[in-house]
């Protein structure tokens, strides 16, 4: 994209402008996690801002965002110096693209290359390095020199294995994303707890790797792909495709999607085939690596600033569609909150037909001006979640009807009420029927109760057959009952029986995430679970010991303190548990898994030092399973971890059982601790 300028004065005032405009952008993508304009807007002015320091070079400065990897690092991590620097990508747009950046590796390679094509993985790069074989570090790109340190991070992702093959010293660098499902569920719940989303599963991953507590980072579900062996640990390999091969014979995970060509055509065609089956992958991709393969090829052409000159990263276009609003519908959530969604005529984008986008919130209709009947631009967020990117006003006919939030509730037709640092309007009637609903479906899901096979549709059809009117009414439900509803047959009738039986041994944090409290999620259940124990010491808990516990605001207490103060609140608390539903916190992070857990209830002993973790990670892992860590061995410990120079604590455990006095003590090493984390999905391993 080139900008008209006449006068060098004129080009200067253009190149800052958009550096100072670029430099916001990259700090809110790079180091908030929360951009405010696509990157298809973005490139756009990075591309304008290195088409003027092209035609003035003397407007060329090292600090310009064009010679610049990535963003600063976040407080609160130590950093980590990348000795081998990790660097960004060229990009092209097109197929000419290609073809010249084709002719610059054959003016200085010569014709005989052969491309390594790669799906580019839209995530955020990652550099993991492994000492003897045993991960002892991953870090995030930074800037490109200094990264963060998200070792801890790493570690909970599953496919990272925290032992290779061999015992080998060498550094990878990957990619670590988020699965779309992953994503859309996670932005599902934020929207519905009133949280600001993640623009695309980059953001969101990159968000939770930068989490300063691993319990989140280790509950979004992140994978990872390894793209490049930064140090082989002095193994001698002659092509990048080799050393994907031995990256993956090492026990790291490799992307399959991979192919090679020795004609730039042959590239492009690939290219293509994948623009479209792209969509079909469960990962978000942005586009395609191209990199040369031949290692020596690679050292000759070598880097520019910020971007090796022996690879590029072809761009696919971010797909937008035009269509028209026919009707903006509310719907009111477990909380009230009344969301306004675009109901438009169907367009084909990123792979389905979409009719509906969110649209948040008054604000933001307001914000971009969307009215019934306009003309708008639609697109997926990282390919999955549909949103309105702007209204175009020229289109308009005259005829466009601009929105207004009505006073009522759609549902119940109670006033709605606005709390002032609120986007939201909610409706405050605890009796609307879409509450009530709402509140059941929540109750019921998987990260709440999680009542197999209780969905939607079931619940609706409950509350009208009035077998229901609130959550504690489901643990009174029985099989004859529910028979005689439409499309229930006798067998699903006594699994969802026994689904709902069986969600009366939870822990008490899903109780409390699935009561659907204003401001209490998940993680804050969990906190709340663990620190008062039960959910008669938390009903009593006073603002100070709510508050006591870091990370309970007190805007949290309030909240928590009213919910408790509302007779009919502690009338409902007071039925599940009359009707058998556990009130105590099982100490576990799932308890779904504890009945299978192998350490569940048991008592653990840590002795020496494990290689692949500290002492309290591994006492996480264990109380997560279940177990409780104890410090000295006796005859009523279960398991001992024996580390490196495990010394007198081992020597007893052993006498315990040879002598008899607790035969069934088991002894784990460290090889078969980590096995043991691993049946229960909690760290990877290699394959071996
Ligand atoms: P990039 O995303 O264009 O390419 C480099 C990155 O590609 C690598 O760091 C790596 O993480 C990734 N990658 C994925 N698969 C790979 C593979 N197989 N081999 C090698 N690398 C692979 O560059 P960047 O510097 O990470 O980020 C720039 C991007 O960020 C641009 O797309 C830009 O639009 C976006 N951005 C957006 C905003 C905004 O406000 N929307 C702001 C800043 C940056």
């Amino acid at each position: 994209m080139a900008i008209e300028v006449k006068s060098l004065a004129e080009a200067r005032g253009r190149v800052l402008k958009l550096r100072e405009q670029i430099e916001y952008h990259s700090e809110k993508y790079y180091v908030h996690d929360a951009p405010e304009i696509t990157d298809a807007e973005y490139d756009t002015l990075v591309r304008a801002l290195l088409d003027l320091e092209t035609r003035f070079p003397e407007l060329q400065t090292p600090d310009s965002p064009t010679q610049r990897v990535g963003g600063p690092v976040l407080e609160g991590f130590r950093k980590v110096t990348h000795e081998i620097p990790m660097l960004s990508l060229g990009n092209a747009y097109s197929a000419e693209d290609m073809r010249e950046f084709h002719r610059r590796v054959k003016d200085m390679a010569g014709d005989d290359v052969t491309y390594v094509c790669e799906l580019k993985i839209d995530g955020l790069a990652v550099s993991l390095r492994y000492e003897n074989g045993v991960l002892i570090r991953g870090a995030t790109r930074g800037d490109g020199e200094i990264g963060e340190d998200i070792t801890q991070n790493m570690r909970t992702i599953r496919n990272v294995p925290l032992r290779l093959r061999e015992p080998v010293s060498v550094e990878v660098r990957g990619e670590a994303y988020m699965p779309k499902s992953a994503f859309a569920r996670l932005n599902a719940q934020r929207e519905e707890a009133g949280l600001q989303l993640f623009a695309n599963p980059r953001n969101a991953a990159a968000g939770s790797l930068r989490q300063l507590d691993p319990k989140i980072a280790a509950s979004r579900r992140l994978s990872v792909f390894i793209y490049t062996l930064a140090d082989a640990g002095g193994k001698e390999l002659e092509s990048h495709s080799d050393s994907l091969a031995y990256v993956e014979w090492l026990g790291l995970p490799v992307n399959k999607d991979i192919a090679s060509f020795s004609n730039i055509e042959d590239v492009i065609s690939y290219i293509d085939s994948w623009a479209e089956k792209r969509k079909e992958l469960p990962y978000a991709t942005d586009g395609m690596v191209v990199k040369v393969d031949n290692l020596s090829l690679q050292k000759q052409l070598g880097f520019t600033a910020k971007s090796p000159r022996w690879a590029i990263a072809y761009k696919f276009a971010a797909e937008q569609a035009e269509t028209i609003v026919r009707e903006i519908e509310l719907t009111v959530g477990r909380t009230g909150a009344v969301t306004p969604t675009a109901v438009f005529d169907p367009v084909f984008l990123a792979g389905t037909t979409v009719t509906r986008a969110s649209l948040h919130n008054e604000d933001y209709i307001r914000d971009k001006d969307i009215r019934v009947g306009d003309t708008v631009v639609v697109q997926k967020a990282g390919d999955i979640i549909p949103e309105v990117v702007r209204s175009l006003p020229d289109l308009r006919m005259g005829e466009e009807i601009p929105f207004e939030m009505p006073k009522d509730c759609p549902v119940c037709r109670q006033p709605l009420v606005r709390l002032p640092e609120e986007a939201a309007w909610r409706c405050v009637n605890s009796q609307c029927a879409a509450l009530v609903r709402e509140s059941i479906i929540h109750f019921a899901s998987r990260d709440a109760m999680n009542i197999d096979g209780l969905g939607e549709q079931w619940v609706a059809q409950l509350l009208e057959a009035e077998l229901i009117s609130d959550v504690a009414d489901l643990y009174r439900l029985q099989a004859s009952q529910l028979v005689k509803l439409e499309r229930m047959g006798e067998k699903s009738a006594s699994n969802l029986v026994s689904s709902i039986e069986g969600s009366k041994a939870n822990s008490l944090e899903r109780l409390l995430f699935g009561l659907g409290i204003r401001l209490v999620g998940e993680k804050a259940a969990k906190l709340l679970a663990s620190a008062f124990g039960s959910m008669d010491r938390l009903m009593n808990a006073s603002q100070e010991e709510l508050t006591a516990i870091r990370e309970i605001g007190p805007k949290m207490a309030e909240s928590l303190i009213a919910y408790f103060q509302m007779p009919t609140n502690v009338e409902l608390i007071r039925r599940l548990a009359e009707y058998g539903v556990n009130m105590t916190y099982l100490q576990s992070q799932d308890a779904r898994n504890l009945a299978d857990s192998e350490l569940f209830g048991k008592t653990v002993v840590l002795t020496g030092s494990l290689e692949s973790m500290d002492r309290k990670q591994a006492s996480d892992f264990i109380e997560q399973l279940g177990g409780k860590v104890t410090g000295s061995v006796s005859k009523s410990t279960n398991v001992v971890v024996a580390g490196e120079k495990a010394g007198s604590k081992l020597e007893k455990a052993r006498a315990i059982v040879e002598s008899g006095q607790n035969p069934d003590l088991q002894i784990f090493d460290e090889d078969e601790f980590l096995r043991l984390l691993q049946r229960h999905g909690i760290a990877g391993m290699s394959g071996n």
